[in-house]
């Protein structure tokens, strides 16, 4: 059983838009990059400024976060009030979509950030 966990983890790693932006096998805009995150333009944008701030560990949903993740998302959290400032936007906002029916399409955890 555990065993099935973590070939179903593997095989979603591999599949994983993402991951593959992270390692740089897909291309994106990128805005910021350091060692826990990455955040690049959001190919369809839904306002002037719309970033994605993604972990470079693969946590599917904001669901699925282990202890310790909550030092990786609060530092996107950081990232995105930092990278905001050097955007000028004067107010934004900050959205997690948590699941299917919370509208998440990508299942690796991500932060919009849209302003402007
Ligand atoms: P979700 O609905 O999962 O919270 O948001 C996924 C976001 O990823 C959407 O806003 C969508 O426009 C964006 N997106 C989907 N595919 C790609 C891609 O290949 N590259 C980039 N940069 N953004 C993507
Ligand atoms: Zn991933």
């Amino acid at each position: 059983m555990r065993h099935r966990r973590l070939f179903v983890l593997m095989v979603a790693m591999e599949e994983c838009i993402f991951c593959k932006i992270r390692d740089k096998e897909l291309p994106s805009a990128i805005i910021h990059e350091d060692e826990h995150c990455l955040v690049f333009k959001d190919r369809f944008p839904q306002a002037p400024v719309h970033l994605l701030l993604v972990p470079k560990k693969h946590i599917p949903t904001i669901a699925d976060m282990e202890d310790g993740d909550e030092k990786t998302i609060g530092h996107l959290i950081k990232v995105a009030k930092e990278l905001a400032v050097k955007q000028n936007l004067k107010g934004y906002k900050l959205q997690f979509n948590v699941g299917k029916d919370g509208g998440q399409v990508i299942f690796h955890v991500h932060m919009h950030l849209m302003g402007g």
